[in-house]
């Protein structure tokens, strides 16, 4: 059986919230998804890549746009992979820009975090703009989302 995910992740890979924080922002983007099945907040002991399952498309350069050969990235996932994605700094083939995998253009959107509010079957699409300034607000850092579909 097919299932959606909106899954909500701080934009810095390695940063979690403090209990309460990460409480309240669950309870926050509960009240956004009233239709959703399940949704938890989860804290992993190490960096995770927060993938998009069969939503991924492509990967691009964030510097200068080139897309990305998928070898290339596989390759710099698995020299990352091999930190426990301590690392994730490389430098892309297409103009030398030094960047983060975290920064990559995915399509669609896919990140690297210790910390995620997982929506199971959401109900509904992205969050609004609103609605993620809302979300960064109580956890106090800025989010980004990924929505996955497996
Ligand atoms: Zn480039």
């Amino acid at each position: 059986m097919s299932e959606n995910l909106l899954r909500v992740v701080p934009t810095v890979s390695a940063w979690v919230p403090a209990q309460d924080a990460a409480d309240t922002a669950a309870e926050v983007v509960s009240a956004m998804c009233p239709g959703a099945g399940e949704l938890v907040a989860c804290q992993y002991a190490e960096v995770t890549f927060i993938d998009q399952g069969a939503n991924f498309e492509a990967v691009g350069c964030p510097a200068c746009k080139a897309p990305l050969n998928a070898n290339w990235w596989r390759e710099r996932m698995d020299d990352a992979h091999a930190t426990r994605f301590a690392t994730l700094d490389t430098v892309t083939p297409c103009c030398s820009a030094a960047v983060s995998l975290n920064d990559l253009e995915y399509h669609w959107p896919a990140a690297f975090a210790r910390f995620e509010i997982l929506v199971r079957n959401p109900g509904r699409s992205w969050l609004s703009p609103d609605e993620a300034a809302q979300v960064s607000a109580v956890l106090g850092i800025t989010v980004r989302q990924v929505f996955s579909h497996y």
